[in-house]
């Protein structure tokens, strides 16, 4: 261990946060760059009554980096000095930045959607099914329409739905016509739907798939969800939920090392974790 008096501190926190592999990831990636002596990453429990005083925290000890997960993304943003126009856009912030004492808030969320996909396909006017209006809906959301792709939201509250529709433009649906998927060429989810101990579950029957179709699902635990494997079954081309992790993370990476993450590493010992989960 080459920690010292001078290792800058990056954390991600959450409640819970034991299960994060957000440190084993960073931490692998950075001993991979030989940057183990000057950044050390470790993973907090913060209760959100005490998010407050955990800014005010980071600000005395200063903290270097911040990774924010449930439940903080949206209730940090009132503590911050800066949020930057995208993580205003969406409306939660997974990354805080702490320049000399003023804390920035950014999101890197969206382009743990953007980076997959863009890996397989342009999404200019791509037509992208999206399930789901949630948190993670709204980082797929501003990323696909902000490469001009046309976006289909389909939601269980469709009220929901229509608020997504009308913050990032798209169309509002619900589950009823769930069948129109059928024309999308990306689906995306971002339900929990298929999430452990549910295995079995899945957002869309599998005759709703088909060959021409990128299917990407946000759910990670498992590492192949029932709804991916199906899709693999129909001939689409898939994207694991992991790829959303691992692209975010690299994003972070960087904003706080400014070097290039080493991906291959960071995805390899995220794989042998997640597919023991
Ligand atoms: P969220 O804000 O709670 O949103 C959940 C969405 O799922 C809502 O649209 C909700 O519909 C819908 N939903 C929930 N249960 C449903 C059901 N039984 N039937 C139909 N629709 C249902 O959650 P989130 O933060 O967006 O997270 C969603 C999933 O994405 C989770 O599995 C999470 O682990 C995953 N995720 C993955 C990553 C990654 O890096 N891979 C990142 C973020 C999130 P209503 O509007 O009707 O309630």
């Amino acid at each position: 261990m080459n920690i010292t008096a001078k290792t800058k501190i990056a954390m991600v926190i959450g409640d819970p946060i034991e299960h994060s592999l957000s440190p084993k990831m960073h931490n692998a990636g950075l001993e991979n760059l030989a940057l183990d002596s000057t950044h050390v990453y470790v993973g907090c429990r913060v209760n959100i009554a005490d998010l407050e005083n955990f800014v005010k925290g980071v600000k005395a000890m200063k903290i270097h980096f911040v990774s924010c997960t449930i439940p903080h993304k949206i209730e940090i943003i009132k503590y911050l000095d800066e949020i930057d126009d995208v993580a205003k856009k969406i409306g939660a912030v997974n990354t805080v930045i702490n320049n000399d004492g003023i804390l920035k808030g950014s999101n890197t969320d969206w382009l743990g959607v953007l980076l997959p996909l863009e890996k397989k396909v342009a999404l200019q006017n791509k037509t992208v099914a999206l399930l789901g209006a949630g948190g993670a809906a709204r980082a797929a959301a501003y990323a696909v329409t902000s490469k001009g792709a046309t976006l289909k939201i389909y939601n269980r509250t469709l009220e929901n739905a229509k608020v997504l529709a009308e913050a990032f433009g798209g169309e509002a649906y619900s589950l009823e016509l769930l069948q129109d998927v059928r024309n999308a060429d990306i689906i995306i989810n971002t339900t929990a739907i298929g999430m452990q101990p549910n295995i079995h579950e899945t957002p869309l029957p599998k005759e709703f798939i088909n060959n021409n179709q990128i299917v990407f699902d946000a759910v990670y635990t498992p590492y192949e969800t029932t709804f991916l494997r199906e899709a693999k079954e129909q001939g689409a081309s898939i994207i694991h939920g992991t790829e959303m992790f691992l692209q975010q993370g690299i994003t972070q990476f960087k904003l706080y090392t400014g070097k290039e993450a080493p991906e291959e590493v960071m995805r390899n010992i995220l794989l042998d974790n997640f597919k023991l989960l």
